[in-house]
């Protein structure tokens, strides 16, 4: 292959071409309205791993909750995951809480207007500071995430697996070479803008790119070989039992819940009891030996509901509900919160995306299913 070097033409596409398709060609997004530092906070954190369609009415939502950073930092968090749920990775929502606490205390109510600052709060890392600093504050900060990878990597034809962190330098210099002094936010915007909607994963719209002239990728055709992916790990996939324990007497219709400790995985949400099917035995059995030994109750199954697919970043579960009774021992007295509840009162409280379909299938099972036995 030829080398293709990058030349001054391809530099000036970045620099005038791009931002003038930005201009053209923006999407009118709720949080583009106004340039406030709460409302560009919030989104950024949002759009951490959430498309900008389910990100929308999430963030109008929250904004209506919490219109600012005092209302957010004085919230329960309880009610803080509860506007949250559904959009997944939680610690977002569990740092958004503590940073509004900390900017409350040490800066008086106002976000640090430096991307040093921001970046010392929980939850904001390179990308985040570089973004809320150069949108809000006209800092002049390389906001590099996934598409502004690909971007420059097909652009440049750049080696390197697309996580590792020598192509994220390599690509944080050639963007910090290109972004200018003036209005660097609108620089950033336009770069995640053209990631998001034309440089994409799968079938890029070069046709419609203001790079296309003197872009590596597509004057080779290797688009979809940029960035590059070395090591692709297998992603596991575990099969989780999960009992929905009824209770026995005054409270027929009421089952038992507990709240996830704050600094584990989905911490602060409440789920049903359960655990993973170990080698050699059933869901059925794991289901009775996890609800025993995270709650201390006996339980027998009554009915099976049907299983629940999850991806989660790392692994994959499919969860398997059984409708159980207790037929004898005492709830640990563990520390743990734990409440029964009814489906109306689950819609108080947040749940994992997962358990929130296990409830559903609960409800439908309520008006259709009869027990075993
Ligand atoms: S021309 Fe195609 S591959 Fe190159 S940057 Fe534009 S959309 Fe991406």
């Amino acid at each position: 292959v030829t080398a293709f070097e990058p030349d001054a033409e391809l530099l000036a596409l970045f620099r005038k071409h791009l931002p003038d398709w930005f201009e053209r060609e923006q999407r009118d997004l709720v949080w583009r309205r106004e340039r406030d530092p709460y409302k560009i906070w919030i989104s950024e954190v949002m759009l951490q791993q959430t498309r900008v369609d389910q990100a929308e009415p999430y963030f109008v939502r929250f904004l209506e909750a919490f219109p600012d950073v005092h209302a957010l930092a004085r919230a329960n968090l309880d009610v803080v995951l509860l506007k949250w749920e559904g959009l997944g990775y939680y610690s977002r929502a569990r740092n958004l809480h503590r940073a509004a606490n900390v900017v409350m205390e040490s800066h008086g109510g106002y976000l640090p207007r430096s991307r040093e600052r921001l970046r010392a709060l929980p939850g904001i890392g390179e990308y985040t500071s570089a973004a809320i600093a150069s949108l809000a504050f006209g800092e002049r900060a390389a906001a590099v995430d996934g598409n502004v990878i690909r971007v420059i990597a097909r652009a440049f034809e750049l080696e390197g697996d697309r996580k590792s962190g020598r192509l994220r330098a390599t690509v944080r210099e050639i963007v910090e070479s290109l972004i200018p002094h003036d209005e660097p936010g609108r620089f950033n915007e336009a770069m995640m803008e053209l990631g998001a909607r034309v440089c994409t994963p799968r079938s890029p719209d070069c046709a419609e790119c203001p790079l296309r002239p003197r872009c590596l990728a597509f004057h080779h055709g290797s688009q979809e070989s940029f960035p590059q992916v070395i090591n692709r790990k297998s992603v596991p996939h575990y099969d989780v039992a999960v009992g929905i324990i009824m209770h026995a007497d005054r409270f027929a219709d009421r089952f038992l819940v507990q709240k996830r400790a704050e600094n584990a995985m989905l911490g602060g949400l409440w789920e049903f009891p359960g655990g993973k099917v170990e080698d050699g035995e059933s869901a059925e059995e794991a289901c009775i030996r996890e609800v025993f030994e995270e709650t201390g109750l006996v339980v027998a199954v009554q009915s099976e509901l049907s299983p629940v697919s999850h991806a989660y970043s790392h692994f994959r579960v499919t969860l398997h509900p059984y409708v159980c009774t207790v037929t004898s021992g005492e709830l640990h007295n563990d520390g743990l919160e734990r409440q029964w509840i009814d489906v109306s009162e689950a819609s108080e409280l947040a749940f994992p995306r997962a358990n929130r379909l296990i409830l559903e299938r609960l409800m439908t099972s309520q008006t259709s299913d009869h027990p075993r036995g």
